[in-house]
């Protein structure tokens, strides 16, 4: 780093992040980055070009997280083939839609759609099978994340559970200087929409202006990570750039603080390890190779909604 840069960073969003990392007090610690990694090009259901990031060749599992891949276009040949008719069993899709939306219809019987700025936890226990079909409300662009996060062994055959949230019961918050929406976890007095989640989960969407800065105290036991949708940010105490399409793995600490020299939008999501083997294929996430066997049984034979 020059020295220019290094003053700027001194002189303006960086104070702000150093302001945070005060703010935190002594009984906290600050998570700095472990590493980043760049979201992968890649392209699943029938042929929607996403961005892949955990569950990719570079970071394959991020316990208790196995996947989370980012749709953005403004291109419906990107897009149209959409996700159409899949099982899946032993963990949870979560959705998240910034802009357009997404038709999801399955074996339960729900049906709905989730749009610009809505989300979808759905746990598929012991077996569901569904489809989401990209739906555009207004224009072109379709933006979107799922995230899939693991169950515990014991959990993996519980009946399949629908969250479905709109855009309006998703909270939105001024916190410091960046515009939150909290889908999952607790911010301050207001708690997040999801509820029931084994991972105890922390989900938000954080939004923020130039030379802003944000702090959130996290479990010190929970995995973190932070995936810049956009613009730039700095994450730690130590103001590691992160860009848009990169995600931060977070280590240790109680709190993190995030800054931006010149805007910038992330996604904050945590939760408790599980500490389990985990044996995965296609839409089934198990414990083990037999268990993934009778997975693929059961949805041949018809029996694996039952
Ligand atoms: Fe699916």
């Amino acid at each position: 780093m020059s020295l220019d840069r290094r003053s700027f960073l001194v002189g303006s969003a960086a104070g702000g992040l150093l302001l945070a990392c005060q703010r935190t007090g002594k009984s906290s610690s600050i998570r700095e980055i472990e590493h980043v990694v760049t979201a992968q090009p890649s392209r699943d259901g029938a042929g929607v070009s996403l961005r892949r990031s955990i569950g990719s060749g570079v970071l394959p599992w991020l316990d208790p997280f196995l996947l989370l891949d980012e749709i953005h276009s403004s291109d419906p040949a990107d897009y149209t083939a959409g996700f159409p008719q899949h099982p899946h069993r032993g963990f949870e899709t979560v959705s998240y839609v910034l802009k357009g939306g997404f038709q999801h219809r399955d074996s339960v019987g729900n049906h709905g759609l989730i749009h610009d700025g809505g989300a979808q936890w759905m746990t598929a226990g012991h077996g569901i099978v569904h489809e989401e079909m990209p739906k555009q409300t207004t224009g072109t662009e379709l933006w979107g994340l799922q995230l899939w996060v693991n169950l515990p062994a014991t959990r993996k055959m519980i009946r399949p559970r629908y969250q479905d949230l709109s855009p309006a019961q998703v909270p939105e918050l001024d916190v410091e200087e960046a515009r939150v929406r909290l889908v999952a976890g607790r911010l301050g007095s207001t708690r997040g929409p999801v509820d029931g989640i084994d991972i105890q989960p922390t989900m938000l969407d954080a939004n923020l202006a130039p030379r802003a800065a944000f702090r959130h105290d996290l479990p010190g036991g929970d995995t973190a990570f932070a995936y810049v949708l956009e613009g730039d940010v700095m994450f730690g105490q130590q103001g590691t750039h992160v860009a848009a399409g990169e995600l931060a793995v977070l280590g240790t600490g109680t709190s993190i603080v995030a800054a931006s020299e010149t805007g910038g939008r992330f996604l904050l999501v945590a939760g408790t390890p599980i500490r389990e083997p985990v044996a995965r294929r296609g839409p089934f996430v198990m414990n083990t190779d037999a268990e993934l066997r009778q997975a693929f049984a059961d949805y041949q034979a018809g029996t694996l909604t039952l």
